[in-house]
């Protein structure tokens, strides 16, 4: 049976032959990159991402899924002066077919991410998160019954809700923050049995969210020429390039890859102040300074990120430079008129991130950056968590266990070694 993919590292441009690997085995500071052998988008007999079976790495879809919505709003873009604005949203509203009910666009990465771990011989994730993603892999927990491994800082633990019991997920709080929690993670996943997820050097991760494009492509029958979206680790704007580039390479969508505007939450915008300075490199000092006080003060701190894939190769910094892309710095106050914006034309109650990106596209309206006639697409990355209150019994994930960051290794390993016996 010839593979239905490869995959190739960006930096070095070499064929990677175990696709189970997260970086290059060359050395290359680099991201892998899927090569499918279609070239060609067949639309699969799938719901939600599975649609696009075809440029996602697994060979079985995990059904039922969720997708992106790809959707207009005569209202807001009336109210912005453009003509061809088109929305997609990830999260819930169920009068426009959206039925994420983790709210957020990360469940897109979690489905194939879970699935393609099946396929590649049933190892466990380990998944260190703020919030949103680990409430992704422990809804797809709950829903496959498949067990993973959570570690989020214990003041993101009211996040950790699932829309049914989840009792396959190992979920570990850290008494410290994100990183703090990366650590943590690190250490359990060298547990036999485990791997960590990978975070933006994932392929499935990226090909996932890649269908936020596949699908706004599909249904406008062309590439957009403009693509906004919120970034923290960037992961989702590298997804969005990656799958212009292949429908571009499919030949029936245009062949102009869309300017990546991308927006950070001031005062915490290390992105954004890197690539207006033009470097691959963020310097701490320079680009994000008093970074715990800042990153105290932001409406989304999902938007924090420290240390997201930005000079690596094939990542942020690439994505950019390839696409001529701009990006943004949006202050609170901008973002909460934007959330009011979106709430009162297109009747959804965003997730701050996606709100942020909404202010991204009021900037650069006016400031003319773009044109009234441009075929624009504007990334909704998560919103609909009334909706979900609502429609929903929701369940709190209970931690296994709470550790300090100055504890030894071997007890928390300890106790997931057990579990594994128990569960996996
Ligand atoms: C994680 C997240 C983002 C940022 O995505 P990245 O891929 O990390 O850049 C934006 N919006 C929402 C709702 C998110 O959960």
């Amino acid at each position: 049976m010839i593979p239905k993919y490869r995959i190739r590292c960006v930096g070095g441009g070499e064929a990677v032959e175990d696709i189970s690997l997260l970086s290059c085995p060359h050395g290359h500071d680099s991201l892998l990159r899927t090569e499918y052998c279609t070239r060609k988008l067949h639309l699969a007999p799938h719901t939600g991402i599975y649609r696009y079976l075809t440029w996602l790495p697994v060979n079985t879809p995990l059904l039922p899924s969720g997708g992106p919505v790809t959707f207009t709003s005569n209202e807001l873009s009336r109210e912005l002066g453009l003509s061809n604005l088109t929305l997609s949203f990830s999260g819930y509203f169920p009068e426009i077919g959206a039925g994420l009910t983790t709210g957020s666009f990360k469940e897109l990465e979690a489905s194939p991410t879970m699935q393609r771990l099946q396929e590649l011989g049933n190892a466990i994730p380990v998944i260190a998160s703020a919030g949103n993603t680990g409430r992704a892999f422990a809804e797809l927990s709950a829903r496959c019954r498949r067990p993973v491994v959570i570690v989020i800082p214990e003041k993101a633990v009211h996040r950790l809700w699932t829309t049914e019991p989840a009792p396959e997920v190992f979920l570990v709080t850290v008494r410290g923050d994100y990183s703090d929690a990366i650590a943590v993670s690190n250490k359990l996943a060298a547990v036999p049995g485990c791997v960590p997820e990978g975070g933006a050097r994932n392929i499935a991760r990226r090909d996932g969210m890649g269908t936020v494009m596949l699908d706004a492509a599909v249904t406008n029958g062309r590439i957009p020429d403009h693509y906004f979206q919120a970034v923290g680790s960037g992961t989702g704007a590298i997804a969005a390039w990656e799958a212009a580039m292949r429908l571009i390479g499919d030949g029936g969508y245009g062949n102009r890859l869309p300017r990546l505007h991308l927006a950070q939450n001031l005062p915490f915008t290390p992105m954004v102040s890197a690539w207006e300075a033009g470097r691959r490199e963020i310097l701490p000092a320079d680009d994000m300074p008093d970074a715990t006080e800042n990153i105290g003060k932001v409406m989304s701190d999902v938007l924090t990120n420290r240390n997201p894939p930005y000079g690596i190769r094939g990542g942020l910094f690439d994505a950019l430079q390839e696409t001529n892309g701009r990006m943004y710095g949006v202050p609170n106050p901008a973002g909460a008129d934007a959330m009011r914006l979106a709430e009162e034309t297109v009747g959804i109650d965003l997730d701050p991130a996606a709100a942020v990106a909404t202010a991204s596209l009021v900037q650069a309206v006016e400031k003319d950056f773009i044109g009234p006639d441009d075929h624009i697409l504007l990334n909704l990355t998560g919103g609909g968590y009334e909706r979900i209150r609502e429609d929903f019994v929701l369940h709190q994930v209970p931690p296994v266990t709470t550790v300090t960051t100055d504890e030894p290794a071997e007890q928390i390993t300890g106790i997931l070694r057990e579990w594994i016996a128990h569960h996996g």
